[in-house]
């Protein structure tokens, strides 16, 4: 039996040993607390135990080196693990920006105290992570940004505010851009990339009520935060060169959370969820397909594009595992995949026609509701991680190579 058979049988014993029976076929979404954090509350008990219990064999973070919390996997060992889970219906057992935009960017530019300190937390889910670049005044043009941070000895005084911060309410530390040097000659330059503690007396964070009726964002305010400097990561004024990189991870995850996952079909379906959905709405012709043939067209077009996408992020995910750090490209998966799942949801909000109108009270079902708020949260799709515009731009400038 070949190593990679071995460690297929192994691994399917020991999930099946170890996963609690309270998280097979939850969706991820439904799993609360699986962000982690010290906020991070557990409604379903089983989730905790099955963070513990990954996190201790190093899952959590399977291709992160052992030493920092990870599971030392390799690509293919991972891929396994991740097929594995998958084939007995269970949730990844820890998500968020720890994992996916600020752990990857310390493996690369953290230095070893900063690695050592941060990243087994975050395998763990000890720690819970926020973004903090945007500004009032400064979204695309993040690099105008002016939040300030003024050297005192070894440690930096910051002033300034950040803006739609997603869940700086539930997060512990924070990963902020700050301007250093604001005579620097470019305004890339005076920029440095620094990890702050919430905790901080002088952080506080006052949520924005959203459309959609949910408050993932805040405002974050910084007055007069220390913050000692040996929280930069890599070098003073060089934070332009991390704040991209990070981007790049950010943009592929997001790709990946909102477009390549699709919808999951529903138990025991043979069917998408989207014909299920259609089917249920429209109801069905002789043949048992959807029965109005233009839903049924676009639904089929929806699926297909998202067969196609999903096994080309699927790729770029493996060759990230094998330590491809994201570039340009990143951006065209922003684009397609966003775009893809705000077309997805549209199609859904047609589908469900009148039903799709209701905000809440009787007369609509919690997943019509949910349908609609989630149609709503898909428009800021095109915008968070830099907008649609921006990413075409990239696309054009350094993927198409065109005079911009
Ligand atoms: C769901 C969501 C979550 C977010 N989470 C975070 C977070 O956690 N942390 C964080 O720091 N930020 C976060 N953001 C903020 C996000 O990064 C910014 O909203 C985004 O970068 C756009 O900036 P802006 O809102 O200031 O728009 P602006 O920059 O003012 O843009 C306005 C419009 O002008 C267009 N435009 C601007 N410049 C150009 C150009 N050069 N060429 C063509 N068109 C252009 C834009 O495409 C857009 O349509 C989040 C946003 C959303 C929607």
């Amino acid at each position: 039996m070949s190593d990679l058979e071995s460690f297929r049988r192994e691994t399917r014993e020991w999930l099946e040993a170890n996963a609690p029976k309270g998280v097979i076929g939850v969706p991820s979404a439904e799993l609360e607390g699986n962000w982690g954090g010290k906020k991070a509350t557990y409604p379903n008990p089983d989730m905790k135990v099955w963070l513990d219990v990954m996190a201790e064999k190093g899952w959590t973070a399977p291709t992160w080196p052992k030493e920092y919390g990870g599971g030392g996997l390799d690509n293919a060992h991972a891929k396994v693990l991740a097929e594995e889970m998958k084939a007995l219906r269970l949730p990844p057992p820890l998500v968020g920006f720890g994992l996916t935009m600020i752990g990857p960017t310390l493996l690369r530019f953290g230095n070893e105290e900063q690695k050592k300190e941060h990243l087994p937390k975050i395998c763990r889910g000890e720690i819970r992570w926020c973004q903090g670049y945007s500004e009032p005044g400064s979204g695309s043009d993040l690099a105008s940004l002016q939040t300030k941070a003024v050297r005192d000895g070894d440690h930096f005084i910051i002033n300034g505010t950040k803006v739609w911060t997603s869940y700086a309410d539930q997060a512990d530390w924070i990963f902020a851009l700050v301007r250093t040097d604001p005579n620097a000659p470019k305004k890339q330059e005076g920029i440095t990339f620094i990890l702050i503690d919430m905790d901080d007396p002088g952080v506080t964070v006052s949520p924005i009520l959203l459309i959609s009726g949910k408050s993932p964002f805040c405002e974050t305010h910084f007055k007069d935060v220390r913050v000692p400097v040996k929280n930069v990561v890599h070098e003073i004024g060089a934070g332009w060169t991390v704040a991209k990189a990070l981007l790049g991870h950010e943009r592929t995850m997001i790709a990946d959370a909102f477009g390549a996952s699709g919808l999951k079909p529903r138990k025991d379906s043979k069917r998408s969820f989207l014909s299920d959905l259609a089917i249920d709405y429209l109801g069905e012709d002789a043949d048992g397909r959807i029965a109005d043939p233009v839903i049924r067209d676009e639904v089929a077009a929806i699926e297909m594009d998202s067969r196609a996408f999903g096994l080309t992020v699927q790729r770029a995910r493996d060759a990230a595992r094998a330590g491809h750090q994201p570039g340009s490209e990143s951006s065209m998966f922003k684009v397609y995949g966003t775009e893809l799942n705000m077309k997805r949801y549209e199609l859904m909000v047609r589908i469900l026609g009148p039903q799709a109108l209701g905000w809440e009270g009787p007369g609509f079902s919690e997943s019509e509701l949910d349908t609609t708020r989630e149609w709503l949260r898909s428009r800021g799709n095109s915008i968070e991680g830099g907008t649609s515009e921006i990413q075409l731009n990239i696309i054009a400038k350094h993927v198409l190579g065109l005079p911009v």
